[in-house]
């Protein structure tokens, strides 16, 4: 995972544009991906899919001819979206187009003017302090055109129809948490789960924040009924703890899964309620679709002094996190894919245990997680509680109760009334 970071991280991305499209190629190494490009001035609900725009070139120039200010040491030196511009610049005005971040002097700041028309340059406080010329050659080498957006989705099917929504966005350029890291962990929890047996089906989309999701949205209406639950990867790779911000329904199945999952490890985190800004989320669980869709980060957005600067790099993230994240989502779709709701066929008393040998000696005064799993499994399978209901309830993991379920139902004592959480 993290040498694909390291491989996206160079690409200029953007909402739009080539930056995407080899993104999604070199995704496409990975995992089957199937990319969509959908025309400039294309409504897409409210909004409208913008002109197309890549870049090839930026600086500015001084007196000397020295670039001091240069898109080929950094992406992030442009102001994403600018406008083409070649011409003798007076400081006076270049100054009114450059953006520096006084929180964070030594960095280089990410910023974007998509809706506005506009061209800029994102500096360090010692670049900005630098320039001192009257005047400086500015340049631009950049196209804003009808094309289109592009965003690209891997499927894969289920022994049902229900989805699992996996998102993430494609639009960064050179930012490696926010957030090459999702699209990481993405493609490798893709490439895991095609090797399982799926009961749900499966989407991993990648597409440009906001507007690709808008976009999505509005050619995939009737297709989001399937959307049983989803996450939106983002901010996944660096060391911080977790924090997940929950769906608008708050308890849905996937918010109560990784709220599970989470707690069952025993590590810090955080679970915060909906809240109207952020990530996709925001477009999957607006009032008209209100999808079981939460949005999964280690150090939340905006929290860390790295976000949205030059210090979001390759050496932020690290394998060790990004491996960490991907085995919480193994964890998520686990509950998701094994959330059954049983009957007990011995619900007057508990079953005899002991004689099918389902009840073991623990050599201890204890009773032993396993067989207290299957008291609790017999003793909630009234057709009404799910087993996340019952791994809430009794404080035991998933996984075991899981495993412990199927074993009783292969005795003969359980048999499922129906798959995902009671009550939905
Ligand atoms: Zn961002």
């Amino acid at each position: 995972m993290h040498s694909l970071v390291a491989e996206l991280y160079p690409i200029c991305r953007s909402i739009t544009g080539d930056g995407v499209r080899r993104t999604l190629e070199i995704v496409g190494q990975h995992i089957p991906v199937a990319t969509t490009e959908v025309p400039s001035g294309t409504p897409a609900f409210d909004w409208t899919v913008p002109r197309e725009w890549n870049i090839r070139d930026a600086y500015v120039m001084n007196a000397r001819g020295e670039r001091v200010i240069d898109f080929q040491r950094s992406n992030l030196h442009v102001l994403n979206y600018s406008t083409p511009i070649h011409r003798k610049v007076p400081l006076a005005e270049l100054r009114q187009h450059l953006f520096h971040d006084p929180a964070h002097p030594d960095c280089i700041p990410y910023r974007t003017s998509y809706y506005a028309e506009n061209w800029g340059f994102c500096v360090t406080r010692q670049q900005l302090e630098s320039l001192t010329e009257p005047e400086y050659e500015v340049r631009i080498d950049s196209s804003l055109t009808d094309g289109s957006l592009t965003y690209g989705e891997c499927v894969l099917p289920g022994a049902v129809d229900d989805e699992v929504l996996i998102s993430c966005h494609v639009c960064h350029p050179s930012l490696a948490n926010d957030n090459l890291s999702g699209i990481a962990v993405a493609v490798h929890l893709a490439r895991w789960l095609q090797a399982q047996p799926r009961r749900l089906s499966y989407r991993l989309l990648f597409a440009p924040g906001t507007i690709g999701a808008i976009t999505w949205l509005s050619r995939n209406h009737e297709r989001t009924s399937r959307v049983r639950h989803g996450l939106v990867l983002t901010c996944v790779g660096d060391p911080g703890s977790f924090h997940y911000k929950k769906s608008r329904r708050g308890d849905a199945e996937i918010d109560r899964a990784v709220a599970h999952v989470l707690s069952a490890r025993g590590v810090a985190h955080e679970i915060r309620p909906f809240h109207p800004y952020g990530y996709d989320e925001r477009q999957y669980c607006s009032p008209g679709f209100n999808l079981a869709v939460g949005c999964l980060m280690r150090s939340a957005w905006g929290e860390f002094p790295e976000y949205h600067t030059s210090a979001d790099n390759v050496d932020f993230v690290t394998p060790s996190a990004l491996a960490d994240t991907l085995d919480l989502c193994k964890g998520v779709v686990d509950v998701l894919e094994r959330n059954v709701v049983y009957r007990s066929t011995n619900p007057f008393c508990e079953p005899a245990l002991g004689r099918r040998g389902l009840y073991r000696s623990t050599g201890g005064s204890g009773i032993g997680d396993e067989n207290l799993a299957r008291l609790w499994i017999l003793n909630l399978a009234d057709g009404d509680h799910s087993l996340l209901d019952t791994a809430e309830r009794s404080g035991l993991s998933f996984a075991l109760l899981a495993d412990c379920a199927e074993e009783l139902a292969r005795h003969g004592l359980l048999v499922p009334v129906s798959s995902g959480a009671s009550g939905e």
